[in-house]
């Protein structure tokens, strides 16, 4: 059984054929899946389809991507959503310095904003951060230091270094399929050394589809395909590393277990 702690099935590529995408997800054993949102217009559809299926729960939060797009967004309006019993976690949130889609002040008061709503409701922050690793460690030790607050790094990227820190401040950590890749030898060296009990797993789908399936449309069946890929990687059955995920999945975002 294999959680897959971060997907967006509302996005184009995955909702025209949602069902089957589902259908194909349980077939290979995920039974649970968290439906990321990235913008306010879409929570609705994203909390919809946690409210249909029982293995999807949802998020809310605004990407980094969009923060210029919601200039007002407020700890307030998130906590209000997030008393929804779908949905489980605040977020995707963090620093995008990669693409700089959004203007860095903009993206770091939208980080801290998400960060006092995953305090106030003590559900988990998904945090999303590319080529900025620097500021989001600060910013997350320093709130962290205000009152503490549950959070996942998702999609990990960055270096060991961030890793140790992220996991110095309590956070856990989600690989994504980036690990399958050949030139990914430093994050295979970080996901072969990280605790075991701070481990996730995740897709992004409909991104970054790992091998076999580079090209295609990434889907949460595939969580499947990182986590055999990761087992062998850290010299751990698979069934240990499926259960272990599984459980720190339950663990972190306890509303699931409800
Ligand atoms: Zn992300
Ligand atoms: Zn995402």
């Amino acid at each position: 059984m294999f959680a897959d702690s971060h997907c967006h099935l509302n996005y184009k590529g995955l909702v025209e054929g949602q069902q089957d995408v589902l259908a194909r997800a349980r077939a290979r054993g995920v039974h649970a899946m968290l439906n990321i949102a990235t913008r306010e217009s879409e929570w609705d559809a994203v909390i919809a389809t946690a409210e249909r299926e029982s293995d999807v729960w949802a998020t809310v939060g605004i990407h980094p991507h969009e923060a210029d797009q919601h200039p007002d967004i407020g700890t307030a309006r998130l906590v209000e959503r997030a008393q929804h019993p779908r949905v489980v976690g605040i977020g995707e949130s963090g620093l995008d310095y990669f693409y700089d889609h959004s203007d860095r002040d903009r993206q770091r008061a939208s980080f801290r904003a998400h960060i006092a709503a995953a305090r106030e409701t003590q559900l988990p922050l998904v945090v999303h951060t590319r080529d900025a690793e620097d500021d989001t460690a600060e910013i997350m030790r320093e709130e962290m230091g205000k009152g503490a607050y549950p959070a996942v790094i998702h999609c990990f990227t960055a270096s060991g270094a961030f890793a140790d820190i992220a996991l110095e401040i309590g956070c856990y950590i989600s690989i994504s399929g980036i690990v399958t890749f050949k030139n990914a030898k430093d994050l295979q060296e970080t996901a072969a050394r990280l605790p075991l009990d701070r481990l996730l797993i995740e897709t992004d789908a409909p991104f970054l589809a790992p091998v076999p399936h580079r090209g295609k449309t990434g889907e949460p069946a595939f969580v499947a395909d990182t986590a055999a890929f990761l087992a062998q990687l850290r010299g751990e059955a698979l069934e240990t590393l499926a259960a272990a995920t599984a459980e720190n999945f339950h663990a972190l975002f306890t509303k699931t277990r409800l």
